[in-house]
């Protein structure tokens, strides 16, 4: 299993302000699948993803990646871990305005074997058109296609998106996630994606309902992406 959750918790606040975000979540996933965790807003879901990615620190739990434990790793080796394993997307595609497409890719290459080539990339997400133009000269669509792209650059195992359209109409989303699934195809990434939106769910191999801060169900879904 690529990745494995056993008894994810965590609190926020103290004392008599202490609330129990995760009470106790169990989740696996498998390399190269596109997986939704699916709640309404509050139900820990950016937390979740948080705690994966290496941003926040669990108060109990498991979890293993390719193998590797990462909940109590050392702060300097964290660093590295996101470096090299993690991309990041979210409802705000926090480009860098004064950069233009490519050079906003740009930033997040990695040198090495593990690179990939950079116009392969741009072309994949349909930006080739696009790469000498700044941000605000693009569409809602196009920024996320950009943002999906520097996180895709540096060629990380798991790429994890924080309600990746949620600034997106129903036709841009389903686009975006089709780009996602050609990601996926072309380079292997494991994709887990966080939203409270029924319909981005069924576009994904599997749902995960989030509940009273646990995975209260699972639903493996037939035919992903045929969904309109
Ligand atoms: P979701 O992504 O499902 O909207 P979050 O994981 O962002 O949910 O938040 C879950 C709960 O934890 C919410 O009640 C939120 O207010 C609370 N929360 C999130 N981050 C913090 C924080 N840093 N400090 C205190 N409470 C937080
Ligand atoms: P959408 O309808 O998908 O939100 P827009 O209407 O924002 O898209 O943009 C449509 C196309 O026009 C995009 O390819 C974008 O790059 C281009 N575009 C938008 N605004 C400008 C502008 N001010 N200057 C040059 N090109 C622009």
């Amino acid at each position: 299993m690529f990745l494995e959750i056993k008894d994810l918790k965590k609190f926020y606040g103290e004392k008599e302000n202490r609330i129990c975000v995760l009470k106790g979540v169990n989740l696996s996933i498998e390399e190269g699948s596109i997986v939704v965790i699916l709640g309404p807003s509050g139900s820990g879901k950016s937390t979740i993803l948080n705690i994966i990615g290496g941003l926040e620190v669990p108060d109990n739990g498991t979890i293993l990646i390719n193998g590797k434990k990462i909940d109590n790793m050392k702060a300097s080796n964290l660093g590295k871990y996101r470096r090299d394993m993690i991309g990041f997307i979210f409802q705000s595609y926090n480009l860098i305005p004064n950069l233009t497409v490519k050079e906003n890719i740009e930033l997040c290459q990695k040198l090495g074997d593990k690179a990939i080539d950079i116009d392969e990339v741009i072309d994949l997400l349909g930006l080739t058109e696009h790469k000498n133009k700044f941000p605000r000269y693009l569409s809602g669509g196009q920024q996320q296609r950009t943002a999906i792209a520097r996180a895709i650059v540096k060629n990380p195992k798991l790429l994890l998106c924080d309600e990746p359209t949620g600034a997106l109409d129903y036709e841009t989303s389903k686009e975006t996630l089709r780009l996602l699934e050609v990601v996926r195809k072309k380079y292997g990434t494991t994709i887990l994606m966080v939203t409270h939106n029924e319909a981005i769910g069924k576009m994904a191999d599997k749902i995960l309902k989030i509940s009273g801060g646990e995975i209260a169900k699972e639903i493996v879904v037939e035919n992903p992406l045929s969904v309109d």
